[in-house]
């Protein structure tokens, strides 16, 4: 097997097809070199390598040895420099780089090769003796964290010793000597914290440098961001080795990162930072502060130091000129991190970048109007679950706002919660319930599972490309950063500004689209539907064949719906309408009635809110299909638990307290969702449903444009329950129609949420018109897993890949999938042209619509909020 693939100087073994191969990084340096862009010279140890060293007890096989020998020789002839020799040394970089990025995650050795003698030649041969034992000391400071992994305090420690000693306050102003100083310092420490002295040796270092990058694969960071982001341990990471080249060399050379469009509103414009004389990781680590890539950018901002299209206006356009050629090669926007060593640029990474949901869209939008992508692909580059972050309120911008100071907008949603000072504290409030903002004065990867419980993140200290913006918005967390004037105190858990506190547990608000810090709880608006949002939809619904409904059960909701696009009600629950106001009242004397006369007295009360509520709900509906479900929880739901209710209940519904003690005690179910609820309730208590179809019909021929009601029978296992449910319908038809001398068109279905309803499909279709699949119940009722207690095992069924995702957020397509499957076809059948759809929370997963896609159901049903993700799920299903 090979395990070294090479880059630059006109060679690429690889290209960017190679990402499961070569990585994310490696493989698009190579496809980089393939297609002319300047990328210093080097090479890229294979993941297949990285599962072998851990297959291997961490050893490297002797083939792979000769290989990476061969990979230095590669860049030996490009660069004329030698790997190790004391005149003219060769420095390289050690970077990973798994299949998809992980910000943050694993580690970076820079400057690799530099010993007490080659210090010597990089002195000489650069002309620059500070920059060489600088160079020499951030290595050392590297090699110890990242490779040896000493105390990184302590390094950190000397350094600020030495400036103070020097009254300095920059690191730039120590001298060649001062770092020569710090250098043996260094030594001393890695000697005294490591027991041997620092490698002196350049292939030792290597070797170290590339074991440790495998090695970082396995941190506990790693796993916790793979967990987080379903990545499989399997896949390993690759290991690049590349010539430095060094954006510390002086004025006219820089360091920086760019997007080739803004990647918070997806703008169409160069986006990015850089900094001057710097090395690599400065810019991410958000240590100095970065100056602005255009000139548009700062001046829109208001800042001083010159741009870089100002300051080095060459190198800036020749750079332009890279970023439009990598959008037209690889058809998408690019995340680049570039260097320029005295005024010569070398690009070292590009991939694409990752975006806000709002940038999603408009690029895609943009891309495809552009003519670079077509309207299929436009359709398929925009995750329908991120469209979450879009349809969701922003703050009012009516709303009075205490406004405690500003920092960078770097993550676009606003967000109030009460402030916490660590993610821990983060975590632990949020597992309580409570929304929280993580404050920190800067965020690395150790920070991730407090960002993730967050509901925004707010930094002091780092740019729009620093750790907190980056991960905040892969997470679609709102994130402001880099607010200088917090003053913030994390032992204390509080934070000045000004004369202001905030403390731990105070409430903030934080703009991450405008960068606002705000005191309090902030009002929020709805968002905007239209333009880009728009025009994507429309576009998806001309490629979907499934139709989108939704559940709702509140006129207020069913507009929502409608507006997000919903085209019917796939599920409107009855008995949340029992719980409005005085309603309640007339429900628990139904329940209470001694024999069928009272409980019909009780319901004749119940009818005409009936029959307002659907009058209403059809009329927001005109035109669409609204299927209504007859009442289906178990009655005792209705009923107070709490002995200190009772005796208010008793007095409304007019009965004594006993009679409502003894009725509650007779109905106390042991397993209630298997008890005495759905249809069942139907079949005892005929005049309940009775009542519910006579309201549903007396509405439907009020209107002049009534829908075509869709009555549907929950929680039937077998066709006889149909056929007595449905004649009970029927006749409460006949009778309305009769009174009033109008007609109008329904149809009577059932839900499938029983295993054996799913079974006797085919019987069942001869008297249901519909089936909608309740897919809430028929995971509970197939796995044999309640829903309401499955939260406690269930993470740690999916951690140990029993169910690959939470079966009741996404369906267990292998056997829920299968009864569907089965029900559909034996269904379709009896009946040729019955109705398929699903109503359970499935229904807005894109997961599960893509298997109802496949399934060839009709329509699936979510709510409101989910109802433009259904759509855009099921155009990608389509395509
Ligand atoms: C279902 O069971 O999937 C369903 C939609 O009904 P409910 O959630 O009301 O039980
Ligand atoms: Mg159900």
């Amino acid at each position: 097997t090979q395990y070294v693939y090479r880059f630059g100087g006109g060679v690429s073994d690889g290209g960017a097809g190679d990402k499961n191969l070569l990585g994310g990084k490696g493989a698009n340096l190579a496809e980089m070199a393939s297609i002319g862009l300047p990328v210093p010279p080097g090479f890229t140890i294979s993941t297949e390598m990285c599962t072998r060293y851990y297959e291997e007890g961490e050893t490297f096989p002797d083939s792979v040895k000769a290989e990476v020998a061969n990979g230095i020789a590669h860049i030996e002839g490009i660069t004329g420099k030698r790997f190790g020799d004391a005149a003219d040394p060769l420095l390289v970089s050690v970077r990973s780089g798994a299949r998809v990025s992980m910000p943050g995650m694993m580690d970076t050795v820079l400057n690799l090769g530099l010993n007490d003698q080659t210090v010597q030649g990089l002195a000489a041969t650069s002309g620059d003796d500070r920059f060489a034992w600088d160079s020499y000391r951030r290595f050392i400071q590297m090699y110890a964290d990242v490779v040896l992994e000493l105390d990184h305090g302590r390094f950190e420690e000397a350094l600020e010793i030495a400036k103070e000693d020097r009254g300095f306050a920059l690191d730039t102003e120590l001298s060649a000597k001062d770092l020569q100083g710090l250098v043996a310092e260094y030594k001393a420490l890695v000697e005294e914290l490591w027991g041997k002295p620092f490698p002196q040796d350049v292939h030792d270092q290597l070797w170290g440098a590339v074991g440790a990058v495998f090695g970082s694969w396995q941190s506990e960071r790693a796993k916790v961001y793979r967990r987080l982001n379903d990545i499989p341990g399997g896949w390993g990471t690759a290991v690049n080795v590349q010539a430095m080249v060094f954006g510390n060399m002086g004025e006219t050379s820089a360091t920086g990162v760019a997007f080739t469009r803004d990647p918070s509103t997806g703008e169409r414009a160069y986006y990015g930072e850089f900094l001057i004389n710097a090395q690599g990781e400065d810019v991410v680590a958000g240590i100095r502060t970065p100056q602005y890539l255009t000139l548009a950018a700062r001046e829109r901002a208001g800042a001083k130091p010159a741009s870089m299209e100002e300051a080095m206006p060459e190198v800036y356009s020749q750079l332009a000129g890279v970023f439009d050629t990598l959008e037209t090669h690889y058809r998408d926007m690019q995340d680049i991190e570039f260097t320029v060593e005295r005024a010569k640029l070398w690009m070292l990474q590009t991939r694409s970048g990752k975006r806000t949901a709002k940038a999603a869209l408009k690029i895609a939008v943009d891309m495809a109007n552009e003519g670079l992508i077509s309207t299929e692909e436009a359709i398929l580059r925009v995750d329908p679950q991120a469209l979450d972050q879009l349809l969701h309120p922003t703050l009012d911008p009516d709303a009075p706002r205490d406004v405690l100071t500003k920092g960078l907008p770097a993550s676009p949603g606003a967000a109030s919660g009460k402030a916490v000072f660590d993610s821990d504290t983060a975590e632990k409030r949020a597992a309580a319930g409570e929304a929280v903002i993580l404050i920190r004065i800067e965020t690395s990867p150790e920070d991730i599972h407090g960002m993730h419980a967050a509901k925004g993140i707010l930094t002091a200290r780092g740019g729009m490309t620093s750790h907190a913006a980056v991960v905040a918005r892969g997470m679609g967390r709102p994130c402001v950063s880099g607010a200088g004037t917090l003053a913030i105190n994390a032992r204390e858990k509080m934070l000045r500004v000004g004369s202001r506190e905030v403390r731990e547990g105070d409430i903030v608000t934080i703009d991450g689209t405008t960068g606002e810090v705000m005191f309090g709880e902030v009002p929020t608006v709805q968002p905007e539907l239209s333009g880009d949002f728009g025009t994507l939809m429309e576009w998806a619904d001309a490629k979907r064949r499934l139709k989108v409904r939704t559940n709702a059960e509140t006129p207020l909701d069913c507009r929502t719906a409608r507006d997000f696009g919903a085209e019917g009600i796939g599920l409107c629950r009855t008995e949340h309408m029992f719980f409005e106001g005085a309603r309640i009242t007339a429900v628990r004397q139904m329940i209470l009635a001694e024999d069928e006369a009272g409980r019909r007295a009780a319901l004749e009360k119940l009818l005409p809110e009936q029959r307002s509520d659907f009058a209403e709900i059809f009329r927001v509906m005109a035109g669409l299909p609204v299927t209504i479900r007859l009442l289906d929880p178990p009655l005792h739901e209705f009923l107070p638990h709490e002995e200190a209710e009772f005796a208010e209940v008793a007095q409304a519904a007019s009965v004594d307290v006993e009679v409502l003690k003894r009725r509650a005690a007779e109905l106390h179910e042991f397993n209630p969702m298997l008890g005495h609820r759905g249809c069942r309730l139907g079949v005892t208590y005929p005049e309940i449903y009775e009542m519910q179809a006579r309201a549903i019909f007396e509405a439907a021929v009020s209107l002049d444009e009534a829908p075509v009601p869709e009555i549907m029978i929950p929680l039937v296992a077998t066709k006889r329950e149909l056929e007595l449910m449905k004649a009970v319908v029927d006749k409460a038809a006949e009778a309305v129609f009769a009174e009033t001398g109008k007609r109008v068109d329904y149809l009577v279905g059932t839900m499938i949420e029983l295993p054996r309803a799913a079974l006797k499909a085919g019987e069942i279709a001869e008297v249901g018109a519909f089936f909608s699949f309740g897919t809430n119940d028929l995971t509970q009722t197939t796995l044999g897993v309640s829903r309401d207690d499955a939260a406690r095992f269930l993470t740690s069924y999916v951690e140990k890949g029993i169910y690959a995702k939470d079966p009741f957020v996404s369906l267990d397509v292998e056997g829920v999938g299968e009864l569907i499957a089965l029900a559909a076809e034996r269904g379709r059948k009896t009946r040729g042209d019955i109705k398929l759809g699903i109503c359970g929370e499935h229904g807005g997963d894109p997961a599960s619509i893509a298997f109802c896609e496949a399934t060839g159901l009709d329509y699936v049903s979510a709510s409101p909020y989910r109802v433009p993700i259904a759509r855009l799920a099921a155009a990608q299903a389509a395509l």
